[in-house]
């Protein structure tokens, strides 16, 4: 049979990768993002409840109601902004699946899409599965900061979506009110969609803000926020986001969503809706991360890593440019199988490659883990 693969060159997920390298070395596994901790047991009860109350069957198709409220009550919340619950709101399967949704719904062949690199690891493939043609901006070394003039430049009438994240993974940087009203102008009156993946939302650092694009008045009319409750509520393995957009753009969603997946989840749906109700659940994340960010921080500051700016996610980049020169994909393998540690080197998230010798390690673990890592860390 002669296949005609959609992704010649595209392989296995470097999150797969290194964990399964982990495992099979009984590494510390500080490279795919996720906690090794467990979420709230209320929660979980919720879902037991939600489990055992008859919540078995089919969600409706734009996700159940209470929790589109409860969205819409924390957009208002946070950024200001008022979503409508019936027409603005869907509830995905993650975030993964709600950007791919994005580009499904609105990338046609030929279409230019501005991604800011290193980028998130779906934003490419979905890309060019479509026919859209990723236009690479990147990010400036070593603070990740976006050089909107080259932007600028390359928007062509091709362009039909630039995408955008903050905070960043894997740079750890957030974008600031500038940076918004910026991109803000640069869209404004051309027929280009901002998706704006901000599933570490509620993980911004040091007082700062987290820029939502729904904010900006002009810029929420053209854009589409992305989200996932993985991050929020320590449970990746549930897999269930949204996405936030004006009506018009939420009924082209739509009409992908409900044939890739059709409905999400549904009493864990119910149990997010619930469980949210406490403000505090999402208000107290940032203070949560940022004190894991800085007790990390703290072990590892007289190794021989250079420690880069980490202003968001649960992400922190060292860079072993003073202890080797070898490949950060070599680094990265030698680190877990010799050191037991495991990290994803950045090059991964570059088209190119390219190579600044930077590692990124999950600091959303318990002390104890961070501990050991840390030790680790000193010894190399
Ligand atoms: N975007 C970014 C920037 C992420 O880091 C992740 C996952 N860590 C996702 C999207 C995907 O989220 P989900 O697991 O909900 O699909
Ligand atoms: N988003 C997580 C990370 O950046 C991993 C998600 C995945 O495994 N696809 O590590």
């Amino acid at each position: 049979m002669q296949l005609h693969s959609k992704l010649p060159n595209v392989g296995t997920t470097i999150f797969t990768i290194m964990s399964a390298l982990a495992r099979e070395h009984n590494a510390i596994n500080l490279s795919q993002g996720f906690p090794d901790f467990e979420c709230s047991p209320k929660l979980l009860e919720l879902a037991n409840k939600y489990m055992t109350t008859g919540f078995n069957q089919y969600a409706p198709m734009q996700g159940v109601s209470p929790l589109r409220e409860r969205i819409s009550e924390i957009m208002n919340t946070c950024y200001n902004s008022h979503y409508h619950p019936d027409s603005e709101i869907t509830i995905t399967a993650g975030a993964t699946y709600g950007i791919y949704t994005c580009i499904a719904a609105f990338i046609n062949k030929g279409d230019e899409v501005i991604v800011f690199e290193p980028a998130y690891d779906c934003y490419v493939p979905a890309i060019e599965v479509h026919g859209g043609v990723p236009v690479i901006c990147k990010l400036k070394f070593p603070d990740f900061n976006i050089d909107w003039k080259e932007a600028e430049a390359k928007i062509t009438s091709k362009t039909r979506m630039i995408i955008i994240n903050s905070p960043q993974n894997p740079c750890g940087s957030v974008l600031n009110e500038n940076d918004l009203k910026t991109l803000e102008k640069l869209v404004e009156g051309k027929n280009i969609i901002v998706v704006s993946d901000e599933v570490y939302e509620h993980m911004a650092f040091d007082g700062a803000p987290h820029q939502s694009a729904s904010r900006f008045k002009n810029l929420k009319q053209q854009s589409i926020i992305i989200s996932s409750f993985g991050k929020t509520v320590h449970t990746t393995g549930w897999k269930i986001g949204y996405a936030a957009a004006p009506a018009e753009l939420m009924i082209e969603f739509r009409k992908i969503h409900q044939f890739l997946v059709f409905a999400v989840n549904h009493p864990l749906q119910m149990a997010l809706a619930e469980y949210l109700s406490d403000k505090s659940t999402y208000l107290e994340l940032k203070h949560f991360y940022q004190r894991k960010r800085d007790y990390f921080v703290k072990l590892i500051k007289n190794s021989r890593f250079e420690i880069l700016n980490c202003s968001g996610t649960y992400f922190q980049l060292l860079s072993y440019k003073k202890i080797s020169d070898e490949a950060d994909t070599q680094m990265a393998i030698r680190l877990t199988k010799e050191n037991k540690l495991a990290s994803v080197p950045l090059s991964v998230f570059y088209k190119d490659k390219t190579d600044n010798k930077l590692l990124r390690f999950c600091f959303a673990k318990k002390e104890e883990t961070l501990e050991k890592a840390a030790e680790i860390i000193c010894r190399i």
